[in-house]
């Protein structure tokens, strides 16, 4: 399987979706989340977060670049990198410190960081669907995220 196209009508069914993403991946792998202002990235990513366990808060990381979740066992680092001017940024950052360990990295606009944030398990183009709602692709780009896809697939 190469790729999968998946539709969420509605907020709810998109947090819904995070939720049983976040279950496959047991909060471990590097998720890229596509798609233009406004189309459900952070939201999705919450559904994720939420659906790893955590309780409250998922606000959008548009101005501090990352926000870390502990999640118990594992984390979540958050990242929207819309407002990142150079990829060479991330290093000041400490960016091998997130991406060293087991962690799960949700990463809006990663063309921004280009050349320097790992390779994705698995990449998120959300689109507005016809109608309403949203039309969300996922690709998988290797093995882990191949696995993910034919979970969600079935
Ligand atoms: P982004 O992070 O891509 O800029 P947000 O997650 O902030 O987008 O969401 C923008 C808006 O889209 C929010 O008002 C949210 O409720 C709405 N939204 C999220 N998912 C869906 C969906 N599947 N269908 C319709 N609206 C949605
Ligand atoms: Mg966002």
């Amino acid at each position: 399987m190469s790729g999968l196209t998946l539709f969420a009508a509605d907020e709810a069914a998109m947090l819904e979706f995070g939720a049983r993403l976040a279950e496959l991946t047991a909060g471990r792998g590097v998720i890229y989340l596509l798609g233009d202002l406004g189309m459900g990235k952070t939201t999705l990513s919450r559904g994720i977060i939420r659906g790893l366990g955590h309780v409250g808060a998922v606000k959008s990381p548009t101005f501090t670049l990352v926000e870390p979740y502990e999640l118990g066992e594992t984390q979540a680092f958050h990242f929207d990198l819309y407002r990142l001017a150079d990829p060479e940024e991330l290093e000041f950052l400490g960016i091998r410190d997130y991406f060293d360990g087991d962690a799960l990295c949700l990463i809006e606009w990663p063309q921004r960081g280009a050349g320097i944030l790992p390779k994705a398990d698995l990449t998120i183009t959300i689109s507005p669907h016809d109608g309403g709602g949203r039309s969300l692709h996922l690709t998988a780009q290797g093995q882990r995220g191949e696995a993910w896809c034919v979970a969600l697939a079935g």
